[in-house]
């Protein structure tokens, strides 16, 4: 039998919520500020759902400082389906696409554009099993680029950004596994797109954070719901969005505000990332980081153990005491540990010291 106090959720995505949040949507489920229904089964045309709407919109503007030359849109089919709208509706015939690669996901952002366009590779650290992110002074744009792409934090080999360079075209940022665990500077980027599923709420929204010059230059003759200017224009209901994921985001946004807003966010995220860092830096090789130190991501904490058979032992004997999540994507093996916005401070601790504890047992 498990519960919620006896679970440490380290899952990559969909991942941990903050208790508090699922507790209020609990509380109203049934009845959603005495509409006499849950916010699941009111109509996205109502009052009421257009309040959640909007409210979801203000706070993310607010916290994440957008400018107001930015729209902030609500879309469906994950960061994935962002791979295909993005060249889709901005890269024109004779124009490219620069995309950094730095890991499974900038690959598959590339792949989707190439069948759509022109691509080139800007800078790429596959070379180095993507255990670092490129240095902008290594970029290589070339003439004639529409955009460059870069993902900010690479969810299975545990890299991310420091800082974002700025560079003279449109960056266009996948943040889906870090937005909101730091403040940006949205205004060095034309785009910026998340799924839900990791930092901002379940799985089913997908967030563009988009520069309004930039929807107005895109191709007019796209399919209706696969351009950004139907849901800019539409204020992201030109269809039925997802309801209770978006009502389910502002609570996470809520949520972010009451502890206090980003930079209070991101200080508790380097002393959580800093704790599980710390026990495989102190582990003197019995704990191995896959990311370079400089590299390193505040959000997926990549490892593995130096004897292999004592891994599988570590991943069997974690998950016994209540750890979950902690199998590295099926892709590379290992360990990861995801310690996104929602996970607490004494989860990070607690494994912290379940490593220690088991090389001391071990080494
Ligand atoms: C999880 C993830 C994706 C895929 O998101 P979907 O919503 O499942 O399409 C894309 N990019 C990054 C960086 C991710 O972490």
């Amino acid at each position: 039998m498990s519960n919620r106090t006896t679970t440490y959720n380290f899952n990559a995505g969909p991942s941990a919520l903050p208790t508090v949040v699922l507790e209020r949507a609990q509380k109203e489920l049934t009845n959603f500020q005495n509409t006499g229904m849950s916010v699941m089964e009111l109509s996205h045309r109502s009052a009421e759902y257009e309040a959640v709407h909007n409210g979801a919109i203000e706070r993310m503007r607010k916290l994440f400082n957008i400018p107001e030359d930015y729209e902030v849109l609500f879309l469906q089919g994950g960061a994935s389906l962002q791979f295909t709208m993005i060249p889709m509706n901005f890269l024109n015939e004779g124009e490219k696409a620069g995309y950094v690669l730095t890991g499974s996901w900038s690959e598959k952002a590339l792949k989707e554009a190439n069948m759509l366009g022109d691509t080139y590779e800007v800078a790429s650290s596959k070379e180095n099993s993507y255990k670092h992110i490129p240095a902008a002074s290594d970029w290589n744009i070339e003439e004639g680029t529409r955009y460059v792409h870069i993902t900010s934090n690479n969810t299975i080999y545990g890299t991310g950004y420091q800082e974002f360079p700025s560079i003279d075209v449109p960056l266009i940022a996948d943040m889906s596994s870090d937005i909101m665990s730091r403040p940006v500077d949205v205004s060095k980027f034309d785009m910026i797109y998340a799924g839900a599923q990791k930092n901002l709420g379940p799985s089913g929204v997908t967030l563009a954070i988009v520069k309004k010059s930039l929807i107005e230059s895109a191709k007019a003759e796209n399919p209706t719901v696969l351009k950004y200017k139907t849901q800019a224009d539409k204020n992201s209901l030109y269809n039925t969005p997802p309801t209770f994921g978006i009502y389910m985001l502002g609570e996470v946004l809520k949520w972010i505000e009451e502890e206090g807003g980003l930079e209070n966010i991101q200080a508790r995220n380097i002393e959580k990332a800093g704790l599980i860092y710390d026990a495989i830096d102190s582990s003197d090789g019995f704990f191995v980081g896959h990311a370079e130190k400089e590299s390193r991501s505040l959000m997926n904490i990549t490892f593995r153990l130096a004897d292999e058979a004592l891994e599988k032992q570590f991943l069997q004997e974690a998950k016994e005491a209540g750890f979950v999540g902690l199998n590295g994507h099926r892709s590379v093996g290992g360990c990861r540990a995801s310690a996104y916005n929602a996970v607490p401070v004494e989860a990070c601790q607690a494994l912290a010291d379940f490593m220690k504890a088991f090389q001391a047992k071990h080494a």
